[in-house]
Order: C-alpha cells, then sequence, then structure tokens
C-alpha cells in the first residue's frame, strides 16, 4: 500500500510533503520562476481554463513551486487547502474578507497585530464592516459581543506582544452557535505547537515571514482550513485580486518549512532558559512566557499547546529601563520581526505598537516597561549572559 502522507510525522511532513518531481528527479525543490504555461492545442486551453483538465495557467492562479509550499504546510497544518500570500497581512485581510460583506459585523480579541486592528478599524468600515473588540480571554465577552449579523471571529493566540492565551475551542463554539466563522493567526505557536483547525478553528492564517522563513529573508503568508470553504470563500478572491506568493518566496519558504521543526523546538529550549534567567534576576516586575507555569493561562495552554514558542515578554517598569536593556545588548538585535534564527528585542511601545492609541495599549497591559524578545537559534548561554548583562544595565 502506498504511504499517506498525512500518516507521515510531522518531521516527515516538512521535508517531503507536497514534493513534486520533474522528469530529472532533482533532489531539490525546483524554483518555476515561471508566468505562463503553454497549451498543447487550442482545445486543450479550453479544457485547462473550464477546470475540466488540471494544471496550471498564470503565476496569480498557481505555480508549480507555490503549489509545492502549500500542499507541505497543508499537511503540517493537518489543513484540506492552503493558499499562500505574498505576505501574512495579505493572508489576514483575504480570510475577513472573504467571510464578510457590507452590513456584516466582526468579533475580535483586542490584543492584535497592529496592521490587523487597523485593516478592523480603520479598512472594514469602508465597506460597512464594523468590529468590536473583546478581552480574548473573557468568555462571556465574546458571547455577549455577538450581533445578529456577525459572520466572522478573529483571534491571535498567543498574541502579540504579551502572549496572552485563548481558549480557541471554547470560542470557536460560541462563534459556531452564533453562525460565525473563527479565524485564527497562529503566527506565534506556528504549526509545531499549537493545531487550531483541530481544536475548532474554521480558518487558520499565518505569516511565513517569521518562523516559515526564519532567516530574514522574504515575506509570505497563508490561509488554511476545509476544501470547501477555502473554495467557497477564497479562490475568486485569490485569482482576481492579485494577492499571490512570488515562486521565488514560495520557494525560500518551501525551504524554510524542511528545518522549522529543528529550529523551533531548539529556540523553545532556549526562549525557555532565556525566560527563567528574566524571571530569577529579579529586574523584571513581569516576565511572560508560554513555556512557564506562571503563565495567566497556563491552564489553556496545557490544553492547546504542545510548546511555549520562542517569545518572552518582561516588564521593566519604565521606558527608560526598557531602552537601557536594549542599548546594553551585545549579541541580541535590536529589532521588530520574530521567529528569526537570530535573537531580537524590542520596544513594542515605540515600535511595533506605537500607533495603538495609549488607552487601548493600556487595556491589553501594555505598558511602557514592556520589551518582547524573539529568542533565536544562538547558544543559550551566550543568550542567558547577554540578557543578565543587560537586565543589570537596565
Ligand atoms: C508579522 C505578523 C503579521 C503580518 O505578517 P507580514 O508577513 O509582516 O505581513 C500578522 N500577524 C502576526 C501575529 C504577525 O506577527
Amino acid at each position: 500500500m502506498a504511504e499517506d502522507p498525512r500518516d507521515w510525522e510531522i518531521e516527515t511532513q516538512a521535508v517531503r510533503g507536497g514534493l513534486m518531481r520533474t522528469e530529472f528527479g532533482e533532489i531539490s525543490e525546483a524554483l518555476f520562476l515561471n508566468q505562463s504555461f503553454a497549451y498543447e492545442s487550442a482545445a486543450a486551453a479550453d479544457r485547462r481554463f473550464s477546470g475540466a483538465e488540471p494544471g496550471f495557467i498564470y503565476q496569480r492562479f498557481g505555480n508549480p513551486t507555490t503549489q509545492m509550499f502549500e500542499d507541505r504546510l497543508a499537511l503540517l497544518e493537518g489543513a484540506e487547502a492552503c493558499k499562500a500570500t505574498a505576505s501574512g497581512m495579505a493572508a489576514v485581510q483575504l480570510a475577513l474578507m472573504g467571510l464578510v460583506r457590507a452590513g456584516d459585523h466582526i468579533v475580535a480579541g483586542r490584543a492584535l497585530f497592529g496592521s490587523c486592528r487597523w485593516i478592523l478599524s480603520e479598512w472594514m468600515p469602508r465597506f460597512g464592516v464594523e468590529t468590536t473588540y473583546v478581552d480574548a480571554t473573557d468568555l462571556d465577552a465574546w458571547k455577549n459581543a455577538v450581533r445578529p449579523n456577525t459572520r466572522a471571529f478573529l483571534v491571535e493566540s498567543p498574541a502579540n506582544p504579551l502572549l496572552e492565551v485563548t481558549a480557541i475551542g471554547a470560542v470557536a463554539e460560541i462563534a459556531h452557535a452564533a453562525g460565525a466563522k473563527l479565524v485564527v493567526d497562529n503566527v506565534f505557536a506556528t504549526p509545531i505547537f499549537q493545531k487550531p483547525l483541530a481544536l475548532g478553528a474554521d480558518i487558520v492564517v499565518y505569516s511565513a515571514t517569521k518562523h516559515i522563513d526564519g532567516q530574514g529573508r522574504v515575506l509570505g503568508g497563508a490561509i488554511l482550513g476545509a476544501a470547501e470553504l477555502m473554495t467557497e470563500a477564497y479562490k475568486d478572491m485569490h485569482r482576481h485580486t492579485g494577492p499571490a506568493l512570488s515562486p521565488f518566496n514560495a520557494w525560500v519558504l518551501l525551504k524554510g518549512l524542511e528545518t522549522l521543526e529543528l529550529r523551533v523546538r531548539r529556540q523553545t529550549e532556549t526562549a525557555a532558559k532565556v525566560a527563567d534567567a528574566v524571571a530569577a534576576h529579579g529586574k523584571a516586575l513581569k516576565t511572560i512566557y508560554p513555556g512557564r507555569p506562571d503563565h495567566p493561562q497556563a491552564a489553556i495552554i496545557a490544553n492547546q499547546m504542545t510548546g511555549g514558542g520562542n517569545v518572552v515578554a518582561f516588564d521593566l517598569g519604565s521606558r527608560e529601563a526598557a531602552w537601557r536593556f536594549l542599548d546594553a545588548l551585545q549579541i541580541v538585535d535590536i529589532s521588530n520581526n520574530l521567529g528569526d534564527a537570530k535573537s531580537m528585542a524590542t520596544h513594542p511601545c515605540t515600535t511595533t505598537h506605537r500607533s495603538m492609541p495609549e488607552a487601548e495599549r493600556l487595556e491589553i497591559g501594555l505598558t511602557e516597561g514592556w520589551v518582547r524578545m524573539s529568542v533565536g537559534l544562538e547558544g543559550a548561554r551566550d543568550l542567558v549572559r547577554d540578557v543578565s548583562r543587560a537586565l543589570d544595565a537596565a
């Protein structure tokens, strides 16, 4: 009997999933830097366009390298279908736009990536779609926010920047009872540590720019879900509005998937050591890491995540202390990306979350002293030494 890749271990899926070889039998996936495809006859073109015959037509619709990336990520996620996009934001935008129309309503966790908040607060209202923000840890708040016209729920878990965790299964039940779909931004957990679809979510989105590339090179994104919903909500929109991922970037991300599990596990091991070192140092007023038992939602994490991830957040009490910490780092970079091989730390209030009004920042607990650190692949002892020295300086 032929092996079913869906039964493979995630490590095998990451290396071999979606592989399509040409007649040359190349080991590393081929890069089809290619826009259009020739048809054997006019009748063949007709069949291809009508959908009667499978095959590629145009890069905006699909490309063999991009498809290998989509098929591989779908396998890792346990999703029936995946559509790759040019960035994580293209994925979020498409994921939401495909579910709503004028007059509809969205409920979203209030701790969200800044650009996601902009889409909901500034962009969607132009098309008559309103959003209610809720404390994502409060199930009653989700329930109470539902209106007759609610069509979509959006949540990021763990959320940026303070790593708040939402009970995905419970929120999915509330969404479904309201006739809405739940979209989960799974960037921080990665497909290695959390499977939102299995927990009840309808759609998962990724910024592949983060851990999936993991080496600071390209932008990319993806939407994943059941085949029927993906076709109904996104197929035509993706073809005609043009958020297609470049095949070159798809190739980089495809190779990134091969080592994703290895990288994320090592980063997570090191992040746990960094988080413990920060907590033990005494300078931080609070240390938040989803792998520590003192995380505010530790019980939910135990239910739905198999690892804490590579991001640690800690409160140094004031902007001055946070900046002194960042400026004293010698190995870790000051930068706002995450999931990279290189460790980086940022001051969210003045970088990633500077456009968020102060009142909203305070609602999510984001005060001036917070630092968010993405732990990379450097040696744990070097990182702990660098961070401890910078804490002394803070
Ligand atoms: C980075 C990020 C995005 C946006 O992704 P891009 O690839 O930068 O467009 C969306 N959601 C989360 C949680 C992110 O961290």
